[in-house]
């Protein structure tokens, strides 16, 4: 009785940020620029 345990931790499906190129989890808001949907709805802080 050996269950696949693999098959319960899919991993999330990655796209590349139209933004900044950086890739990140689709239908997600992109962790760099925080773009989605080609609109910025999350903030980020940028240490330059
Ligand atoms: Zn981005």
């Amino acid at each position: 009785m050996r269950r696949a345990y693999n098959s319960v931790l899919h991993l999330p499906q990655l796209s590349t940020c139209p933004q900044c190129s950086a890739p990140f989890v689709s239908h997600r808001v992109c962790p760099a620029c925080g773009y989605y949907k080609g609109r910025q709805v999350v903030a980020v802080q940028s240490f330059a």
